[in-house]
Formats: structure tokens, sequence, C-alpha cells
């Protein structure tokens, strides 16, 4: 007689020391090494001014970086709210890699679960989880901000990105991360040498374009992950406690519209309409235009009105 075994279950989280271990890594190289940098970009300032070099490096490097990050991993890779040709893929995938939040696939499939237990428990950075009063608000922001990413359990790729683990240069993209934030590092410093022609203006170049620009591109992504779940302005029904936070629309490249995003996850416009200021968004219509992406899930006009939240007697 053949017994015939049940397949296990497939996990959706995975757990093991080792797994800790990589996480605490990161935790110490990517989370606290910038603003460690910071600090020393601050007091090297006695030793080389903040120029024009480093005022460009820093935004330059913001800038791509940031928009690796909401175009390339957030609203391609974990959201497919459009096509683009491999090439594209691999540029945003890279640009994406040297803001040093994670590598590509376990950065989408952490955001996949967020989405799908958003602000309940299995949300992997929730401020909403933490307890009542203001002793509890300050927790889970605190949590939802930046300590959660020490030690959470990790999001098993092969439930959450099924899609991504059979994109063959995806995968090699994300196995060359470090390599990747490494360069994002290498390219200021041997910028800043160049321009200066001294071993201080390579320095500089390293700590602006590199450590500030990674510290200041970290806390305005995980500022959406905290402040925009607890406070902003909320027009669409979504189950959440997602919100948005307007003001902060060109600084977070669009991420701020972040009741839109919860309320809409498949459209690549996080504004919706085209005076709310969406860089991210922008950047995919000129790749539009330029015909390397297409198929962009705009949702309709009775869509988005069917989720709109109406005062009580309007
Ligand atoms: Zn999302
Ligand atoms: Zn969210």
């Amino acid at each position: 007689m053949t017994v015939i075994e049940r397949p296990e279950p497939r996990r959706k989280t995975i757990s093991s020391p080792y797994i800790h271990r990589l996480q605490r890594k990161h935790f110490l190289l990517f989370d606290i090494a910038p603003i460690i940098g910071a600090v020393a970009a601050v007091a090297f300032l006695w030793v080389h001014p903040f120029g024009w070099t480093e005022a460009a490096l820093l935004f330059a490097g913001w800038l791509v970086t940031g928009l690796g990050v909401t175009v390339g991993y957030h609203r391609l890779f974990t959201h497919r709210t459009f096509t683009a040709t491999p090439a594209v893929q691999a540029v945003l995938a890279v640009l994406g890699s040297m803001a040093g939040q994670g590598a590509v696939i376990s950065w989408v499939a952490l955001h996949r679960r967020h989405h799908e237990y958003s602000d309940r428990e299995g949300d992997p950075h929730s401020p909403n989880l933490s307890g009542g009063g203001l002793v509890g608000a300050m927790r889970g922001l605190a949590h939802s901000h930046f300590l959660w990413m020490r030690r959470h359990e990790y999001p098993n790729v092969v439930h959450y990105a099924p899609d991504l683990i059979k994109n063959r240069a995806l995968v090699k993209v994300a196995r060359l991360y470090y390599w990747w934030v490494g360069l994002g590092l290498v390219i200021p410093t041997v910028i800043g040498g160049l321009v200066d022609l001294s071993w201080h203006g390579a320095v500089s170049g390293l700590l602006w374009g590199g450590f500030v620009r990674i510290f200041v591109l970290e806390h305005i992504v995980w500022a959406i992950n905290s402040f925009l779940h607890m406070v902003g302005t909320k027009p669409f029904e979504s189950r959440e406690n997602s919100r948005n936070g307007g003001v902060f629309a060109l600084i977070t490249l669009g991420e701020s519209w972040h009741n839109n995003h919860h309320a809409f996850p498949e459209s690549p416009s996080f504004g919706l309409d085209w005076y709310r200021l969406d860089p991210g968004f922008w950047l995919i219509k000129v790749l539009q235009v330029a015909g390397l992406v297409w198929d962009l899930k705009t949702p309709s006009e009775e869509r988005r009105e069917s989720r709109r939240i109406r005062s009580v007697g309007a």
C-alpha cells in the first residue's frame, strides 16, 4: 500500500537564526551606518565645505535612486502597474538597489505582505498595533519607521513573488545587491575626487553623495510606512489607515499620495489627477512616450468615484 503524503501547505513567512543574522547585518550596514555617515558628513565640513559638487551629488543621487525605488521597486515590480522593456526593468532595479533598502525581490515580497495585511496582525510595519494612547502611538511610530527592520518575519518569496523569481535577469540583479549599493558609494567618491582633484573631495563626495543621500531617502520612504499610516487626509475608502500627505508629494516623488495608492494599488499614478504632483508618474509618462513602457493600468473614472468617501448628507 502506498501512503500518499499530503504536501505541506506553503508557508507565507520563514524564520531562522540565519535569516535573523542577515537582517541584523543589513540593519547595521544600511540603516545605522548612514546615520553615522550623516554625522560624519557634518563633522567633515571643517575639512571640506559643502559646495556645488556635494549639492549636485546629493540631489542627483537622491533623485535617481528614489525613482528606482518608487517607479521600479514599487510601481513596476511590486504592483505591476505597467509593463516595461527588459532594459528599463534592469536599470530601475539597479537604481532601486543603490538606495540600500534591500534587494528587489525581498523588498517586493515585504511590500506585497504590507498590502495584504495593512494595519492588521501580519503587517511588517504598521504604526497602529502597539497599543493605545500617546505611548502606544510613539511606540508604533518608532516600530513602523525604523525598528521593525532589526528583526522581522521574512516573507517567503515563493509565495509572495513567484513572478519575479522566474525573471532570470531580475534574480541576477537581486543577487548582486551588495555590489550595487557599493557602486552607489563609489560613483560619488570618484566624481567628488575628480572635480576637486583631492582626497578630501573624494571623501566629501562619498559622505554627501553616498551616506547622506541614503540617509535622506531612507527616512522619506520610511515616513510613508509610519506617519502616512497615522496622519493625513483620507479621500478614498480603504480598509487600512493609509493617508495622503500632499505637501510631501515632491520630496517623496509622489509616494505621499498613500491613501490613493492603497485604494488603487494597480494605478501607475499615485496622484490620480494631473494637478496632484507625482514625479514618479511623470517618469512613467516620459518612458511611455519613448515607447519603453506600456499597458498603464490607470483606474477608470467610475472605479475611482465608487471608492470616494463622501461626507454624510452630500
Ligand atoms: Zn504599494
Ligand atoms: Zn501602506
